[in-house]
This record gives structure tokens, sequence and C-alpha cells, in this order.
């Protein structure tokens, strides 16, 4: 990033803040009634200093790499595909593949809620051996799959056998990548939203990832799943994707609840796209209120360095029975405005014409 624009951020964050009454909104405004980018990145900034894996959303250099690219269906993908990957496909905050290919060990979270990633990418587990789980995600490929998922499982005493649906967060490899494998040893199908079902099906055979599901359930907006205690409301939100799936779950630590969002996707991969970047704030302003009216204190994401979960794990590690859990934080709403205020910004970048990526 052009360390002058982080400067210049910085400088006006503080003064941002006060000075933004009122969301922008985008009715009929010209961009001169708009707020700055500048502006709206030094609010959505503001909040990221406690939620710093988002900052970079608010960098108001970023060139916008497209993911979504149709690909032919062909039957082998080449040995040394992963060379062929997007960029934007990578890890968030660049620490690269021997990183993402790294184990962080599987564990148990809260009562019912279990992570079973790696370093690279997120699959959380939620529920119960005796009322039974759902899983958010496949991790890249049917390997990782077997090693982190199925094998992270086994590792904690906890009965594959007992996954009810398996959801895949949006259409994306490093969520969908190991779908064949689980759809084998589950017997389940792969549940995604309408409008990602529409996005994959365009994707073909990812050089890194494999093929793309084509086959399943559709999830839809607001649908809840119960598992005894646990509550997990499903909500489709057009934002990374078309139609990313964002849960809020109830979850209970030593059998307190607490509800927790997971954003399911968070990279702004999808090219330059004015609306798309509006529909993604919008999502993220109505997260917010739903978040706010089931009093959410979690933030989950799909990547660890995107909500700091890595480092939430090690100190649950060693967390003391007196102590708080550190996944759970009041100001967890807070995130919402990163989130939306971020792709405001990047959004009046491209209406005022400042969106130049060859210059
Ligand atoms: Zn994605």
């Amino acid at each position: 990033m052009d360390t002058r624009i982080i400067g210049r951020l910085l400088a006006i964050g503080a003064s941002a803040l006060a000075l933004h009454a009122c969301a922008p909104s985008a009715s009929m405004a010209t961009p001169a009634d708009n707020p700055s980018p500048e502006e709206l990145a030094a609010r959505g900034l503001a909040a990221a200093e406690h939620f710093p894996g988002l900052a970079s959303l608010c960098d108001l250099t970023m060139v916008f790499q497209n993911v979504n690219v149709p690909r032919p269906v062909v039957a082998e993908a080449p040995a040394d595909a992963h060379e062929h990957e997007e960029p934007q496909q990578r890890t968030p905050r660049g620490s690269g593949r021997d990183a993402e290919q790294a184990r962080l060990a599987p564990m148990q979270v809260f009562d019912d809620l279990y992570f079973v990633g790696n370093a690279g990418v997120s699959a959380w587990l939620v529920g119960t051996e005796e009322d039974g789980y759902v899983l958010f995600d496949a991790l890249n490929s049917n390997a990782e799959a077997e090693r982190d998922i199925i094998g992270g499982m086994r590792s904690m005493g906890l009965d594959p056998g007992k996954i009810r649906h398996f959801i895949v967060s949006h259409g994306h490899g490093d969520h969908y990548g190991g779908h064949r494998y689980l759809v084998e040893t589950l017997g389940l199908p792969v549940s995604m939203s309408a409008p990602d079902w529409a996005l994959a099906r365009t994707l073909g055979v990812h050089p890194r990832f494999g093929p793309a599901p084509t086959e399943g359930e559709v999830i839809e907006d607001g649908q809840v799943i119960t598992l005894g205690k646990t509550v997990i409301r499903l909500f489709v939100t057009s934002a990374h994707t078309p139609g990313t799936i964002s849960p809020i779950i109830t979850v209970h630590d030593n059998g307190v609840p607490h509800n927790a969002v997971l954003w399911g996707g968070t990279g702004m991969n999808f090219g330059p796209d004015e609306a798309q970047l509006r529909r993604y704030a919008a999502s993220a302003a109505r997260l917010r209120e739903l978040s706010r009216d089931l009093g959410v204190d979690i933030f989950m994401s799909n990547h660890s360095a995107r909500d700091g979960s890595a480092a939430s794990m090690r100190q649950l590690a060693t967390r003391q029975p007196a102590q708080p859990h550190p996944f759970v934080r009041p100001d967890a709403v807070n995130v919402f405005d990163v989130l939306e205020f971020c792709p405001l910004a990047q959004a009046e970048r491209i209406a005022r014409g400042q969106y130049n990526p060859a210059s």
C-alpha cells in the first residue's frame, strides 16, 4: 500500500468518525454529495483497529482481482496446477502456501463449536455428539478434508457419522475443494445458497481446487437449523459472492449461551464492480442489525488470519476457569463498521473515476 495514503488515512481517522453521523446510501446522491473514499475508509479503518485482519479491505490502492472467471470442465487438473491460482485466493494476509498448508490443531472452542480447519482456511463444526452436527466448509482439497475435518473430528473423539448437514459458505474453491471426499464419506449433499450454486456451476475445474460442486441442496435466507440447544440461523449475504452464507449461531460456554456471527466470505475479489461493493455494504449493515437484535458477542470468519481465531485459540488453550472466553467480546458487532464502510469507500473510489489500476 502507498505509505502516503496510509498516513493520510490515519491522520483523518478521528475526524471522520465525528463527521459522519448518518450512513451513506446509494440513492440519488451525486458522488460530490457522498463522503469521499478517504472519509469512508477512515471510518472503516478506525473500527479495523480492533479487527486488524480486515484492515486491508480499506486499502484505497487495492486492485480488484476477479476470481469468478468461468472455466471449462476438463477431465484432469494439471499436477503443477497451484502455480495458476489467482492471487486473491491465497491466504489473505500473505502468509503464503507453507502457512496455508500448515496444521492448526483441531480444537473444541465452545461446548458446541469445534475448529476443524488449518492455518490457511477454517472449517467449523457446530453441535454435539448427542444432537448431531452441522459442518461449515470443505477446505482446499479432498486431502485437507480427510486430514483436518474427518481426521480432526476423530482425534477429538467425535463421530463424523453424526454430521447432519454439510454447508459450503460460498462458491470458492478454498471452501468447496474437499467436497467430493466429504459427500462420499458422509453420504450428505453439499448445501449452498441459490446464487452461489449458480456461480459454482460456471467455475468448471479449477487447476488448484478441482471440480466445483454442481448439485446438492439450496439454503434459503432465514433458514434455521436447531440441534438441541444449539441454534443456527442462516443468512444469505450478497457480499464476497452473490450468495455467501453468513450464519448467526447460538453457542455455549460451559452452558452459558453466546451468539456468534460467522461472516462467510471477506475479500472483494469480484472485479471492480461498484454495484456489488454497495451490495456488500448493505449486507453488512443488515447483518449488523440482525447481530444487534440477537446479542452477538463473537465474530468469526472462515480464515483465521481474518478473524484472529488462531491467536484466540492459543489463549483458549491456557484459559483458567475464572478467565473470560477469548472469542467473546462486547464490541463484536463493531466489525460491521469495517465490513460496511470499507466497501463503500471502494465503491466511491470507482464512482469518482479514481480507480485506475493501470496507472
Ligand atoms: Zn471466497
